[in-house]
C-alpha cells in the first residue's frame, strides 16, 4: 500500500464541480487583484474566526510580516520567537530590520513554553510572536498576561490553525493581530500563493490596508511605505468555495487523529501527540515521537509510507541566524524534539485502512 504524505488531488476532486465555475468568473470578470470573491472571503474567514477586520494578503510570510510591519517594529527592536517553528515565523521580525529572540518549547505542547518567555523580556522587547504549532493552540493566557504586565504586543502566527480553537474560542483573533497561511498544503490551501491578516483593532486594520497597497488607502496617494501584499482575485474565489468544507475537512482530521491514537496505543517508545486540556487541535500535521526516529522513517519509506520533519533543525542553530550567536544546547527541549519527531501522513481524505497500515508498519518495526 502507498500513503502520500498529502492527497491534494483527492480533495481537489472532490470540489472541482464547485471550484471550477469560481475560477471562470474571476475570469470572465477579470478581477485578477483583490475585489469580490477575494472581500467575500476575507469576511466570511474573519468571521468564522471570531475577528473583526481580516484582509486577503499574498502569503503567510507577507502576513507575518505585515503584523510587525503595522505594530512598527524597526531596527533596535527585540521579537520573542518560539525556537521550534517554521523559519518564516522569524522573517516578520527580520524583514522589519528587529531582531528575533528565541524561546524555547513546552516539552508536551511543543508550542512555546510560556514559562520561558519572561526571562527573554528586555527594555528592547516590543512583541511576542506566538505560533499554534501543528494546528494546537498556544497557551494563550499565560502570553498574554505577561504581555500586558510588560506593555509589549502578543500577535499569531495561525499558518497552521485554521478554525482551532483555545478555551472554545478561534485562533486568529486571541491577540493584538495575527497573521495565516494558505499555501496548498495548509489546512485551508489556495491555488497558489496566499495569507491574510487579521485584527480587532481598527487602525492595525487601516495599516494592513495601506500596507498591503503600497501605502495608500486612496490610489496614488501615499500615506506611509508599503508594499505590494495583495491577495489574487482567482485565490480568494477558491478560498471562499473551500471555506465552506473547512469545518468538514477539520473534523476529519480530528477523526484521523483519533484512529491513529488507537491505533498507535501500546506501541512501545511511540508518543502520539497531546491535545492539551484548553486546545481544539486541528491536526494540520500529526506529529508523533520515536527514539531511532531515523531508522523508522527509512523503514516506513521502504514500506510505500512518506512522513515529514516539522522542524529538522530548530530556528537558533539555522545558518541563517549565525549572527545571532545561539549555539547547540541553547533549546533542549526543542533540540531534543527536533531529532525525535516524525510527522505521519494527515489530511481528511486518508482512510482507515491507510492509518492501519501506517501503524502497523509503525509497531511491526518497532518490536
Ligand atoms: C507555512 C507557514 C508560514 C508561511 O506561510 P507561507 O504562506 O508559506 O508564506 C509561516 N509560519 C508557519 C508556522 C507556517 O507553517
Amino acid at each position: 500500500m502507498r500513503v502520500p504524505f498529502l492527497d491534494l488531488k483527492a480533495q481537489y476532486a472532490s470540489i472541482k464541480d464547485e471550484v471550477l465555475p469560481a475560477i471562470l468568473a474571476v475570469l470572465d470578470n477579470t478581477a485578477y487583484v483583490l475585489g469580490k470573491p477575494v472581500s467575500e472571503f476575507e469576511a466570511a474567514f474573519g468571521k468564522e474566526h471570531g475577528v473583526q477586520f481580516c484582509y486577503g494578503v499574498s502569503s503567510g510570510t507577507d502576513g507575518n510580516h505585515m503584523v510587525l510591519w503595522a505594530l512598527g517594529l524597526g531596527p533596535g527592536d527585540e521579537v520573542i520567537i518560539p525556537a521550534n517553528t517554521f523559519i518564516a515565523t522569524a522573517w516578520g521580525a527580520t524583514l522589519c530590520g528587529a531582531t528575533p529572540v528565541f524561546v524555547d518549547c513546552d516539552p508536551e505542547s511543543y508550542n512555546i513554553d510560556p514559562r520561558k518567555v519572561e526571562a527573554k523580556i528586555t527594555p528592547k522587547t516590543k512583541a511576542i510572536v506566538a505560533v499554534h504549532l501543528y494546528g494546537q493552540p498556544a497557551d494563550m493566557d499565560p502570553l498574554n498576561e505577561i504581555a500586558r504586565k510588560h506593555n509589549i504586543a502578543l500577535v499569531e502566527d495561525c499558518a497552521q490553525s485554521h478554525l482551532a480553537e483555545y478555551k472554545g474560542k478561534r485562533t486568529g483573533g486571541l491577540s493584538r493581530a495575527s497573521s495565516f497561511s494558505f499555501y496548498p498544503g495548509k489546512n485551508l490551501g489556495a491555488y497558489g500563493e496566499g495569507g491574510a491578516v487579521a485584527t480587532n483593532d481598527p487602525e492595525l486594520a487601516r495599516k494592513f490596508k495601506m500596507i498591503r497597497d503600497h501605502g495608500a488607502e486612496k490610489k496614488y496617494y501615499h500615506e506611509m511605505f508599503g508594499h505590494n501584499y495583495r491577495m489574487e482575485g482567482i485565490q480568494g474565489a477558491v478560498l471562499g468555495v473551500k471555506l465552506r468544507h473547512l469545518g468538514a475537512w477539520t473534523e476529519a482530521r480530528r477523526r484521523n487523529a483519533a484512529l491513529y491514537a488507537k491505533h498507535l496505543q501500546g506501541i512501545p517508545n511511540v508518543t502520539p501527540p497531546k491535545e492539551m486540556p484548553y486546545a481544539k487541535h486541528v491536526y494540520h500535521l500529526y506529529v508523533i515521537r520515536v527514539t531511532k526516529r531515523d531508522a523508522l522513517q527509512k523503514h516506513l519509506e521502504e514500506k510505500g509510507i512518506a512522513t515529514g520533519l516539522h522542524y529538522p533543525v530548530p530556528l537558533h542553530v539555522q545558518k541563517a541566524f549565525a549572527h545571532l550567536r545561539y549555539k547547540e544546547g541553547d533549546f533542549p527541549v526543542t533540540e531534543r524534539a527536533a531529532k525525535e519527531i516524525l510527522s505521519l501522513p494527515m489530511y481528511p481524505e486518508l482512510t482507515e485502512e491507510q492509518i492501519t497500515y501506517v501503524c502497523d508498519t509503525i509497531r511491526e518495526f518497532v518490536s
